[in-house]
């Protein structure tokens, strides 16, 4: 009986998972063919708030592994969706702190998109990280925030890594306006469920698992989410930090090829 067996859909972080930057884990392209070979279904889930489906569907099938852009699951994509689950958005606005991609995210779901002075009447205020945030979006924000917009932020990493050390991400831009504006945004990635509540109904029923290399992120957000979790040791966590965390995983594997 391997881990494989116990579940029928799998959920896998990116990198430290299934490649650092740019080189593939080499369990990872055998384990994961097998296991549509099982018939299992996958999904790819990144906290990225890009629209960046096919970038990433792109560079896993660079790396040899089989990846259709519709098994991305982006906050960006995660957000959208679970606004559309749980609100009417018929004839509704929003303001977006955040780049094209997770606007385009928001018109997909049927919100309008506004900006300057009608957006200070938004109905909803989305945050996304992004390299083009100044304090005139903060103030923007601050002003539908205060006068009754939903709040959502595709996720609360502080940082992303890059090649010079880690760089301010979508946390960072939200603490501005959260600070600002005294409320709190409701997150959608990972950890938080609504991520895996949007992979569920992309999934349908069935034993779900997350794999990934996060403590923080991947384990807690599994967890919290009541599906089964499997830490890999290829990305930043050790063994011994996992048998010790708060968070324990249901299953320790060396990388992905332990699922087989
Ligand atoms: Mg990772």
């Amino acid at each position: 009986m391997s881990i494989a067996d116990l579940f029928d859909h799998f959920l896998f972080d990116l990198d430290g998972c299934l490649y650092l930057r740019d080189q593939v884990i080499p369990a990872a392209p055998p384990t994961l063919a097998e296991l549509r070979r099982r018939g299992k279904k996958i999904l790819f889930v990144t906290n990225d708030p890009r629209s960046v489906r096919s970038f990433y569907a792109e560079k896993l099938n660079r790396l040899g592994i089989e990846a259709r852009a519709e098994e991305v699951l982006g906050c960006g994509w995660a957000t959208a969706a679970y606004l559309q689950e749980h609100h009417d958005l018929a004839g509704k606005t929003v303001f977006v702190v955040g780049p094209e991609g997770l606007m385009e995210e928001m018109r997909l779901v049927g919100l309008r998109v506004v900006e300057g002075v009608e957006a200070k009447n938004a109905d909803f205020v989305v945050v996304g990280g992004h390299a083009g945030f100044n304090y005139q979006e903060m103030m923007i924000a601050n002003f539908a925030l205060r006068n009754g917009a939903h709040f959502y932020t595709t996720n609360r990493d502080a940082t992303f890594p890059t090649p010079d050390g880690p760089v301010p991400a979508t946390g960072a831009c939200l603490a501005g306006i959260e600070v600002a504006s005294g409320l709190s945004a409701i997150s959608i990635g990972k950890p938080e469920p609504g991520m895996y509540e949007v992979a569920r109904s992309l999934l349908g029923s069935g034993r779900m698992v997350m794999v990934g290399d996060r403590l923080d992120s991947d384990i807690e957000g599994g967890k919290r989410a009541g599906i089964g979790t499997v830490l890999v040791l290829t990305g930043v966590t050790t063994r011994e930090e996992a048998i010790e965390s708060g968070w324990r995983p249901d299953f320790i594997v060396e990388d992905v090829g332990g699922l087989l």
